[in-house]
C-alpha cells in the first residue's frame, strides 16, 4: 500500500491532487482525479495505478 491508495483517502483531502477513494457506497475503489477546477473523474480501478496493489474487497 502506498500513499495514493491509503484506505482513508478522501476526496477532500485530494482536492486538487488525484489517488484512489473507497466509494462506501457502491463498496468499490475508484482513481479520483481532478484535471481542472471542477472537472473531476471517477475511474473504477481493481488495482493501485502506483505500487499494482489489488484494490478489491473481499466480500
Ligand atoms: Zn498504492
Amino acid at each position: 500500500m502506498c500513499e495514493y491508495c491509503l484506505e482513508t483517502n478522501m476526496e477532500d483531502q485530494l482536492r486538487g491532487s488525484d489517488g484512489v477513494v473507497y466509494d462506501t457506497e457502491n463498496q468499490e475503489y475508484n482513481l479520483y482525479v481532478e484535471h481542472f477546477r471542477n472537472e473531476r473523474h471517477w475511474i473504477p480501478v481493481n488495482f493501485c495505478p502506483q505500487c499494482g496493489k489489488k484494490l478489491t474487497k473481499e466480500r
